[in-house]
C-alpha cells in the first residue's frame, strides 16, 4: 500500500528479500490487489491512510485478499489499520483482519521512539525493533499468536495469514520479519 507513509524504504527491504523471485507493485488505486500474492502495509500515519483505504475502495479489496488467505505483514500504523479494536476514538473504522486490540502511541511521548532487543518466537537471537510513536497490542483473541512481548504487551502477532508488527523491519539491515512473512506467501 502506496498511500503515505514509509513506502520507498518497505519497497527496498521487499526488493532484497525477494530477490529475483518476484517484484513489488505501489498500490494507489483499485484493482491492482486482486493481482498480489502478498500485501504490505507501511508504517505512517493510521488515519491518513485509512482515508486513503476507504476513498479508493482498495480496503475492501485488502479484506477481500485476507479473507482468501493472501499473506499480509502490517507494520505499525498499518497494523492499526487492520486490527479489530482501536481502544482509543478514531476518525476510522479498522478493517477489522486482525483479531487484537490495539491502543495508539502506546509507548508515550518520553519514549516515542525507541529501539528495543525483541525475544522472537522462532527466532534464535534477538531481533532488534525500531519503534516510532508505535502502537501495542494489548489484547487477542484465541487464534493470535503473540511472537514478542514489552512487558505485557505484545508487538508482533500472527493469525494464520496476518503478521503484525508494531515496529518498523523496513529501517534496519535485518530481514528475519520478512523473511517469515515470503515464507507465508
Ligand atoms: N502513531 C501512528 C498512527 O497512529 C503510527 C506511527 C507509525 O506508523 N510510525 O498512525
Amino acid at each position: 500500500m502506496a498511500f503515505q507513509g514509509d513506502v520507498s524504504e518497505h519497497v527496498r527491504a521487499m526488493e532484497v528479500g525477494l530477490g529475483s523471485e518476484g517484484s513489488v507493485v505501489e498500490v494507489r488505486r483499485g484493482g491492482i490487489v486482486p493481482g498480489c500474492d502478498g500485501i504490505v502495509l507501511p508504517g505512517g500515519e493510521s488515519t491518513t491512510i485509512a482515508r486513503h483505504l476507504a476513498r479508493t475502495g482498495v480496503g475492501d479489496e485488502v479484506a477481500a485478499a485476507a479473507m482468501a488467505g493472501v499473506p499480509i505483514m502490517a507494520t505499525c500504523a498499518g497494523l492499526i489499520v487492520i486490527s479489530k479494536e482501536i481502544v482509543e476514538e478514531t476518525r476510522f473504522l479498522p478493517l477489522g483482519l486482525l483479531d487484537v486490540r490495539v491502543t495508539r502511541n502506546a509507548f508515550g511521548s518520553q519514549r516515542e521512539s525507541f529501539e528495543a532487543d525483541l525475544e522472537v518466537a522462532g527466532f534464535d537471537s534477538p531481533y532488534r525493533g525500531v519503534f516510532i510513536r508505535a502502537p501495542a497490542i494489548v489484547g487477542w483473541g484465541a487464534g493470535v499468536e503473540p511472537l514478542a512481548m514489552i512487558e505485557e504487551v505484545a508487538v508482533a502477532a500472527r493469525q494464520e495469514n496476518l503478521l503484525g508488527l508494531a515496529f518498523h523491519p523496513e529501517l534496519t539491515a535485518d530481514l528475519r520479519f520478512h523473511e517469515v512473512f515470503l515464507e507465508m506467501i
